[in-house]
């Protein structure tokens, strides 16, 4: 049976693999296809096919992007989109840069409270990308402040902790938008930590959402159903992936969960039709422009 993961970060955001390194994991682990969903950034994307085309692996398109409602924390993935478009990239870019000034202002709050990491160490992992706070995190586990991830996110990195800083806010609706516009299918991201209510849901559908990330590493097998249910309830399409960052336990390893084939056929069939409706506004546009 052919099997996906179609949650996989690259050293262009958080991931400790190169986007080489991830296809040619996958293809070690017997995936048939995979996706690269970096933060705010989607330039692993050309490497990944490049090198996936030599292999026989299929490689989607995708980015991994942060909103917010209601005060809590929410991720879209999005799939297939035309990330070469200019408009895509200058979003992208403002977040990216966003993503720096805020790590500034993490640094600078960590060294209120006498914790002291290495810039250049810190801005050296991230020197190609996307900067988060996981950089942070492996920057404190190194430095011997924390012994895990885990703990940097719980004593110094997470919200209400003293190294707190907000992302640039976007609502899911500007998300999906973005997605949409440059021709993507969205996916909600691990509904476990944030927008997993099927009320919350049921709004993202009104406003295009494709799919659920049923199958995800943290999910409980109740979990995971109840996900599944809320998919078939709002005619939602079931996806999965590991949200690898690498090769460590702690990064979840790529494959190490994944999702039958039937998933990528179903995002392209949504992706085909969404598609096809754009066709025909932009049709009926014209037609009126022309009257
Ligand atoms: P950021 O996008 O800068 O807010 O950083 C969040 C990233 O840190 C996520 O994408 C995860 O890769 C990683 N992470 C690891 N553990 C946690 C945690 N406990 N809470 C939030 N993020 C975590
Ligand atoms: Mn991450
Ligand atoms: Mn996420
Ligand atoms: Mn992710």
């Amino acid at each position: 049976m052919k099997k996906a993961d179609l949650h996989i970060h690259t050293t262009f955001s958080d991931g400790t693999y190169t986007p080489e390194e991830v296809v040619k994991e996958a293809a070690r682990k017997g995936l048939s296809a995979i996706s690269i969903t970096d933060h705010d950034i989607t330039d692993g994307i050309i490497p990944a096919l490049k090198c996936a085309s030599k292999i026989g692996i299929e490689v989607i398109p995708g980015v991994e992007l942060s909103c917010e409602y209601k005060s809590k924390e929410i991720h879209v993935v999005g799939y297939y989109i035309n990330w070469e478009n200019k408009w895509f990239q200058h979003k992208l870019e403002v977040f990216q840069k966003a993503r720096e000034r805020r790590a500034y202002h993490i640094l600078n709050k960590l060294r209120d409270i006498g914790v002291d990491i290495d810039e250049q160490m810190l801005f050296s992992m991230t020197s190609m990308g996307s900067i988060s706070r996981m950089h942070f995190a492996r920057c404190l586990v190194q430095a011997g402040y924390v012994k895990t991830h885990a703990e940097a996110f719980d004593r110094f990195l997470g919200a209400g902790c003293g190294a707190f800083v907000r992302k640039l806010r976007i609502t899911p609706e500007e998300a999906l938008n973005m997605i949409h516009r440059v021709g993507g299918v969205s996916v909600i991201a691990h509904p476990v930590f944030g927008g997993g209510h099927k009320n919350f849901l049921k709004k993202l559908k009104k406003m295009g959402l494709t799919g659920i990330e049923a199958r995800y590493p943290h999910h409980s097998p109740a979990q995971t159903k109840k996900y599944e249910r809320f998919a078939r309830e709002l005619d939602l399409t079931v996806t999965g992936g590991t949200d690898s960052h690498g090769s460590s336990e702690s990064e979840m390893p790529i494959g190490s969960l994944s999702v039958d084939i039937k998933a990528v056929e179903d995002l392209k069939k949504a992706r085909d039709i969404q598609e096809a409706k754009n066709k025909v506004i932009l049709d009926y546009c014209s037609d009126k422009d022309e009257s």
